[in-house]
């Protein structure tokens, strides 16, 4: 195995003089069919190790796979909502090869005949919109998982022993497919995470998939190339493979870039290879070399008919699409009253949805948008995940800002309420109790600390009765001291002018 973590980079803005990046973006999709994509098996994430499985998804002699309808339906939606053709007549494939966690020895998948193809989706990044050409979208089944037991990486190279688990073996997936994605210059690790991001949106809006990314729902291959730059060409590409959060999909075309340049400058050559992503240490390392289609020896799979689907069923599904991603963009910007540069900061976070779903919950959009791009934002990145992993729900944002809003929490006690949450100490409410943490404003409580604040700073007592109410200030602080920031500010401000004026 080679190790790259000592690979050299080019720095960034040196890469953009010289070259010009392509990228190509590979997503699975998980689909969340209640039944795998060609046996009646349950589709759902989890269970028992191979409780899941019959003949027919663990390759059994003699079983005869069917196509699940609705999952032919949920890759027409997703074809129709990226603006793609959808084949009157097309086949699924034989994939050839062998892996331990694909029991047939092949992947049932679509070859030269997908079922969706030639589309796009526009993508806005930094206010500026590029367009991605989709070259298809395909079905295809998911393999079984590994565990490699023993070795320190995970990986097999060093493990003792791997265990399968087939329970995964024939769930569908939708793999797309973009074009090569050129001209984006500086901003391609930008654009490849827009595309992925906004991506998800769509697929959450078509309901079609959990598309949770920490939990491989959806998973993105990220290829790079790099070719002289003004040549027009493409240069040799590298797939990193199976990048799991928006994040990531940026910095590892920023690696990748950075990595292509120095072998490129240092006169040699692109080795056409898969790489693995390394979230940890932020780098990629080799991967294997990656094979042509003719290695796969694809062929039409002969135990399953083709799929033709009718016009009038295509016409019937485009009728159920959501909104078109860039539409409700603008028609949310006008209903919450955001500035372009909210409305870009908050895309930009990733919290669009958070921020749609707090609103509808009951929050203000300000006060939701203020939410999600401070405090959550600030924790996500604290413990590298994404805003909509953290584990904090719109519902308990929408409910911690009620708080706010009728006065039992300040902005302080909220942040321990969110604390609390990520602790997974319960419900807002739950967390207010049991950590007592409402604003106090019994006038018993108040008056008493207000006594002791008076006594303990009699000089600053004497300056607010020469009528310097600016220093009420200082025994308000001290009040607050005392009551560990639960006290309502401006009922003490108020007893401290009774008392002293
Ligand atoms: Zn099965």
């Amino acid at each position: 195995m080679t190790t790259s973590a000592a690979a050299t980079l080019v720095p960034f803005d040196e890469v953009l003089e010289r070259y010009d990046p392509a990228l190509g973006l590979e997503v699975h999709v998980e689909l969340n069919t209640a039944t795998k994509m060609f046996c009646g098996c349950p589709a759902a994430f989890g269970g028992e190790p191979n409780t899941n499985v019959c003949p027919t998804c663990l390759g059994l002699p003699g079983s005869m796979p069917a196509v699940n309808r609705r999952a032919v339906e949920s890759a027409i939606r997703i074809g129709l909502a990226l603006n793609c053709q959808i084949a009157e007549w097309c086949r699924f494939a034989r994939k050839n090869y062998f892996y331990p966690d694909m029991p047939k020895n092949f992947q049932t998948s679509q070859y030269d005949e997908p079922i969706c193809f030639e589309g796009f989706m526009d993508v806005d990044v930094d206010g500026e919109t590029f367009r991605v050409e989709i070259e298809r979208a395909h079905m295809e089944e998911d393999t079984g998982k590994s565990t490699h037991v023993g070795g320190l990486t995970g990986r097999i190279h060093g493990a003792d022993y791997s265990l399968v688990d087939y329970n995964r073996a024939g769930i569908p997936l939708i793999e797309i497919v973009t074009k090569p994605i050129t001209g984006a210059g500086e901003k391609a690790p930008a654009v490849a995470r827009a595309y992925v991001s906004q991506l998800r949106d769509l697929i959450v809006a078509l309901g079609v998939s959990e598309a949770r990314m920490d939990q491989g729902n959806l998973r993105a291959d990220v290829n790079l190339s790099l070719a002289p730059k003004g040549s027009g060409t493409l240069g040799t590409r590298t797939e990193t493979k199976n990048v799991n959060s928006f994040r990531s999909v940026e910095r590892a075309v920023r690696y990748e870039m950075q990595r292509h340049a120095a072998v490129l400058d240092g006169g040699g050559s692109i080795l056409q290879e898969t790489r693995h992503w390394h979230e940890d240490t932020g780098v990629t390392t080799s991967g294997r070399e990656k094979s042509d289609a003719d290695d796969y020896r694809y062929f039409p799979e002969p135990d399953l008919v083709p799929i033709a689907p009718s016009r009038e069923w295509v016409e019937e599904l485009g009728g159920t699409l959501p909104e078109n991603p860039t539409e409700k963009r603008g028609r949310l910007q006008t209903e919450w009253g955001f500035s372009d540069l909210d409305m870009r900061d908050t895309v930009g976070a990733g919290a669009l949805t958070l921020v749609e779903e707090t609103v509808a919950a009951g929050a203000s959009p300000q006060s939701a948008r203020k939410w999600w791009l401070g405090e959550m934002a600030r924790r996500a990145n604290d413990s590298n995940v994404e805003i909509a992993e953290l584990g904090v729900t719109p519902a308990d944002v929408a409910r911690v800002q009620a708080l706010v809003d009728e006065g039992t929490l300040n902005d302080k006690l909220a942040r321990q309420v969110f604390d609390g949450l990520l602790a997974g100490e319960g419900t807002p409410d739950e967390i207010l109790a049991a950590r007592g943490l409402a604003i106090v404003s019994d006038d018993g409580a108040l008056s008493a600390a207000v006594d002791n604040a008076i006594a303990a700073n009699p000089d600053v007592a004497d300056k607010i009765r020469d009528g310097k109410l600016a220093a009420a200030g200082a025994l308000i602080g001290a009040v607050m001291k005392e009551m560990s920031g639960q006290a309502d500010a401006a009922r003490v401000r108020e007893l401290i002018l009774e008392k002293l004026t």
